[in-house]
C-alpha cells in the first residue's frame, strides 16, 4: 500500500520567513504551531524505502520530525531515503541535498534541465556520482524508480510539463540547460504498481490546462501548488513587486484560480502544499481558510501521512 508523507506544506522561505513581518508570519513566530517548514512529499511503496518529492532547505529539520525517515535500528549508517525526485531547480526544491552528502547512496532523478542547472553550481559536486547517480526523467514516459542496490520500488513516476517557468535565480541568465520549452517544472503521478493508485503532485502550476484537468480526473489524491490566494497578494501585501503568475503560479481563489479549476472532477482527496507564508489561508480563522476547506480541499500540517 502507498504511503505518502507530507514533510512541509510551505513555500519558498518557510513559514514564518526569517526576514518577514507579514500578519502569518508574525503569528508563526508567535505561535510554533502555525509554523511549517519548505514544500517536500514522501512516498513509499513498502513503508521501508522511501521516495522524497524535492530536496527543501529543512529537510533534515524534517527527517528529524519524521520517524518514517529515521535511520533502522541497528544500523551504523542507513536512511531509508532511496532517491530525490526533483520537480524544478528553484532554491526550495534542490537546496536540502546539501544535507545529504555524509556518504549514503541514493538516486536524483530530475529532468536534463534541471539535472544541467545542479551541474554548473559546482557546490552540488558534494554529492558524488558513483554514490548518488543522477538519473534523467523524459516527460511522459513512465519508469519505475529503483533502490540504491538496483531493485525495483514498486513506485512508477510519470512526468508531466506544466505551465510554469526556469528557477528565479536563472532570470536573466544563459539556462544551463538549453532553451528547450518543458523540463523547467514538472508535475508527478506515482502509482503503486501494485494496486494501481496513484498520487499526483504539483508544487509549481501557473495555469490548468484542459490536458490537465483529464490527466486529474478522478483522481484518489491531488497536492497541488497553494502559493497564493490571489495573484496580486505580494504586491497588496507590500511583501513584492510579483504576482503569483509572475513566479509561475497559479492563485488558489478566483474564476481562473486552482479551487474553481479543480472542482467537479471527481477528485477525492485534495491537499495544498507549496503555500507561500503571505497567503491568508494559512491561518486556521481566516474567511480564506474556511473557503478552502469549503471547497473540500486541505491545508496539510508537517508530518501529516495521507494514503491514497
Ligand atoms: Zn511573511
Amino acid at each position: 500500500m502507498m504511503r505518502v508523507v507530507v514533510l512541509g506544506a510551505a513555500a519558498g522561505g518557510g513559514v514564518p520567513q526569517w526576514n518577514c513581518g507579514c500578519p502569518v508570519c508574525r503569528a508563526a513566530f508567535a505561535d510554533p504551531a502555525l509554523r511549517r517548514t519548505q514544500a517536500s512529499v514522501a512516498v513509499s511503496a513498502d513503508g521501508a524505502h522511501w521516495f522524497l518529492i524535492n530536496a527543501s532547505p529543512d529537510l533534515r529539520q524534517q527527517v528529524i520530525a519524521t520517524p518514517q525517515l529515521h535511520p533502522k535500528d541497528g544500523a551504523l549508517r542507513h536512511s531509508p531515503i532511496a532517491g530525490v525526485i526533483l520537480t524544478n531547480g528553484e532554491v526550495d526544491a534542490v537546496a536540502g541535498l546539501l544535507s545529504m552528502r555524509e556518504g549514503s547512496s541514493f538516486s536524483i532523478y530530475a529532468h536534463a534541465k534541471v539535472l544541467a542547472v545542479l551541474r554548473a553550481n559546482s557546490i552540488f559536486n558534494v554529492l558524488n556520482d558513483q554514490l548518488v547517480p543522477r538519473r534523467p526523467i523524459d516527460i511522459d514516459q513512465p519508469f519505475e524508480l529503483a533502490l540504491p542496490d538496483g531493485t525495483p520500488s514498486g513506485l512508477v513516476v510519470t512526468a508531466f510539463a506544466v505551465p510554469g517557468k526556469a528557477a528565479w535565480y536563472l532570470e536573466g541568465q544563459v539556462h544551463p540547460g538549453g532553451d528547450a520549452a518543458d523540463g523547467d517544472t514538472l508535475g508527478l503521478t506515482i502509482t503503486d504498481k501494485a494496486t494501481g493508485t496513484a498520487v499526483h503532485v504539483l508544487t509549481a502550476c501557473a495555469r490548468v490546462t484542459d490536458e490537465l484537468k483529464a490527466r486529474l480526473a478522478d483522481a484518489p489524491l491531488v497536492l497541488f501548488d497553494g502559493t497564493v490566494w490571489r495573484d496580486d497578494e505580494l504586491i497588496a501585501a507590500g511583501l513584492g513587486h510579483k504576482t503569483g503568475q509572475a513566479m509561475g503560479h497559479i492563485a488558489m481563489s478566483g474564476d481562473d484560480g486552482a479551487i474553481a479549476a479543480l472542482h467537479d472532477l471527481g477528485i477525492a482527496q485534495r491537499l495544498f502544499v507549496h503555500i507561500n507564508n503571505s497567503n491568508p489561508a494559512l491561518l486556521a480563522d481566516t474567511a480564506e481558510r474556511k473557503a478552502v476547506e469549503q471547497a473540500g480541499w486541505m491545508i496539510p500540517p508537517d508530518g501529516m501521512e495521507v494514503t491514497p
